[in-house]
């Protein structure tokens, strides 16, 4: 066999493998109660294009022969017709060249949040734990707009550069990891986080501080 055919092979595993890992994580997603009726999409990268949810597909019954492959110029090359949403992972994409995996939910507490007013538009959900910290980093909130309007996708390119996570305003998070698992880890600590933070709004709440949040740079390198 040539290097060519292998890497062809190669590529085919690895992109069966990617399928096979997106259609397991909107399982647990559904499992999770964090990706209720068709809402939530994931997409990871390949060497030839990408991998992306379909349109109007439930996270909770891919089939990973449909998800969408589409090329760097937006073509479908196999699979059913994409998210409407995907504008949102190619802007990540876009911006962050070592993105491997994107994830984009409406899950419950991370969308509650996403509807308060007075959240710190740098940073909208506080430094509470160093997992939060260390995961996620701090979470810019982008403005409301309508769904697909296509200055959403700028408004979050704007951000994706310095950021590896994003919160949609009265919509939900976007999430950016080096794999599609890191970017699966990230974004269920985000809710975790959400769900804490809604949890302590009465109380009075020790939050990490600064000498904190520069130990955990120090030790795992923590992006604050
Ligand atoms: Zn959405």
């Amino acid at each position: 066999m040539g290097d060519a055919a292998v890497t062809m092979l190669n590529t085919s595993t690895e992109e069966n493998r990617l399928r096979e890992e997106i259609a397991e994580i909107g399982r647990s997603f559904r499992q999770l109660g964090m990706a209720p009726g068709t809402s939530g999409n994931i997409s990871a990268k390949l060497d030839n294009g990408w991998l992306m949810t379909p349109t109007n597909a439930s996270l909770g019954a891919l089939d990973p022969a449909e998800i969408s492959k589409l090329d760097w110029d937006g073509n479908l090359i196999t699979g059913k017709p994409p998210t409407k949403e995907s504008f949102l992972h190619r802007a990540f994409y876009d911006q962050r060249a070592d993105a491997g995996g994107i994830i984009h939910l409406h899950a419950t507490h991370s969308s509650a949040v996403s509807c308060l007013n007075g959240l710190d538009p740098h940073s909208c959900l506080p430094p509470i734990t160093p997992y939060f910290v260390m995961r996620v980093g701090r979470l810019p909130l982008i403005p409301y707009y309508r769904p697909g309007d296509p200055a959403l996708g700028e408004a979050v390119r704007e951000y994706a550069a310095n950021y590896s996570a994003v919160l949609l305003a009265n919509h939900g998070p976007v999430v950016a990891g080096k794999t599609l698992e890191a970017a699966r880890n990230a974004i269920e600590e985000l809710e975790e986080t959400a769900k804490l933070f809604l949890l302590l709004r009465q109380h009075d709440v020790r939050t990490l501080n600064e000498d904190d949040i520069e130990a955990l740079r120090q030790a795992f390198g923590a992006s604050w």
